[in-house]
């Protein structure tokens, strides 16, 4: 193999390129990326970049003469346009046309747009790319009062962030609780409490019906008729995965890239990673996947590499996420999409406890609030498979160290 080229600078694109070196490839590597400058690390965005607590440097995903060192050529501000698959090569917007003897898609995903009239507005924004963080913060100085749609990880991260400058935040969420579609009913609740404790309001089973303003947001309308007061609106409902580029090819897509277990597409000269490929994976009890999570593009890149460097090697690791809002730290490990019981660990009054997730008797996952060692226990148990049953893991009587060290 000469050539393989990636399209997307993110996570994903390019710890592939430098997994694909440290696997000993030798060819060509190509990283397209379409967003301008250096690749950046997004879960700073909105937290430590957004606090002023990192800078421009800081939130590089690897320093700039890395790439020339590991002879990786990265075409930054340049979006890919086409696959020809029949001749294997792919069209650029500068105009250029690479040929490749392997094609990786690491696309990504896009802000889901707000559907309401006046989401066009100044002072909507959403938290996607460095440039929206970056003006985000230009407005957050003389921002007053912030509406955020969607009770997310992004949408709850930036309602922490705004509570600290002294901003007023109301949350609109869709759901009946927040971060729905990732936690578990004790946990979700648990945060919820902290937020409006910090100060932050809420509004579930409700949504955005209207923004309002004058050239710039200055009111919000929820679809029960109430207006909200607002100087910003940010948008945090969720993503897109950037299929359009597969999809038009000819590539099986659905919500994500379909690819298999070792991340290869429906054509065998293509594969996907990170937050587009829609993977079957050993931890979800749901089916095929679409993970949005720094650990699974990461991994995901090494397998890759692995496999394309002669080592077949499976997808198989543990998914785990993390968020920090305000003092609290959460860990998730594995997938609790699924579960039909979860034990506590520990006392939510105490601020540092976890949720055990099960489906009868088999652990699905663990969110851990500021309880780093039950994560780390949590992983491992779920990587080999190790049984704990859920009254074992609610009695705090049985150290998780032991019992692994037990069934090692
Ligand atoms: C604000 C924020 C906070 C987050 N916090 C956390 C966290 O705390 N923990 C965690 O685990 N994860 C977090 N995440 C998620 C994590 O950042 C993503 O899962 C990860 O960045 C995915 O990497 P990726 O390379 O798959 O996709 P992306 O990072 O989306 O990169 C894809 C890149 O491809 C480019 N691209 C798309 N189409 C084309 C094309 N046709 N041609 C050229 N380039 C193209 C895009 O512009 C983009 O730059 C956060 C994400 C955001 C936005």
């Amino acid at each position: 193999m000469e050539r393989i080229v990636i399209v997307g600078a993110g996570q994903a694109g390019v710890q592939c390129a430098i997994s694909l070196r440290d696997e000993g490839f030798a060819g060509q590597i190509v990283v397209v990326g379409e967003e301008p400058g250096w690749p950046y690390q997004r879960p700073p965005l909105s937290k430590a970049y957004l606090l002023g607590k990192m800078d421009d440097e800081g939130i590089l995903l690897r320093a700039p003469s890395l790439y020339a060192d590991l002879r990786i050529d990265l075409r930054a501000g340049v979006r890919a346009q086409a696959i020809e698959r029949s001749s294997q090569r792919l069209q650029l917007s500068d105009g250029d046309a690479l040929a490749y003897d392997h094609l990786v898609l690491a696309t990504g995903a896009r802000q889901r747009p707000l559907p309401a009239p006046g989401a066009e507005l100044d002072g909507v924004a959403s938290l996607r790319t460095l440039a929206d963080a970056k003006a985000l913060m230009a407005r957050m100085g003389h921002v007053r009062r912030a509406v955020v749609a969607g009770a997310g990880f992004i949408g709850l991260e930036f309602a922490a962030v705004a509570r600290a400058q002294g901003i007023e935040v109301t949350v609109v969420e869709l759901a009946e609780r927040a971060l729905a579609r990732a936690l578990s009913l004790p946990m979700s609740y648990f945060f919820e409490e902290r937020h409006r404790a910090w100060g932050s309001h809420f509004h579930f089973h409700r949504s955005v019906l209207d923004v309002r303003g004058v050239g710039a947001v200055e009111a919000v309308e929820l679809d029960d008729g109430e207006v909200v007061p607002a100087d910003l609106l940010v948008v945090g409902i969720g993503v897109l995965p950037n299929i359009e580029l597969a999809e038009a090819a000819g590539l099986a897509t659905g919500n994500g890239i379909v690819v298999d277990e070792r991340l290869t597409s429906s054509d065998p000269a293509i594969s996907a990673l990170g937050d587009v490929a829609l993977h079957p994976n050993r931890f979800s009890v749901t089916g095929p996947v679409r993970l949005e999570a720094v650990q699974n593009a990461v991994d995901q890149a090494r397998a890759l590499a692995a496999s394309l460097t002669g080592k077949p090697k499976l997808y198989d690791a543990v998914p785990w996420f993390w968020s920090d809002q305000g003092d609290l730290k959460l860990q998730m490990a594995g997938l609790a999409a699924g579960h039909d019981s979860a034990v506590l660990r520990g006392d939510p009054a105490s601020g540092a406890f976890s949720v055990f997730c099960f489906k009868g008797e088999r652990l699905l996952a663990c969110e851990s609030v500021n309880r780093p060692a039950d994560h780390m226990a949590a992983r491992r148990m779920l990587q080999a498979g190790l049984p704990i049953t859920p009254e074992q893991a609610a009695d705090e009587q049985v150290s998780l160290k032991t019992f692994l060290t037990a069934r090692a």
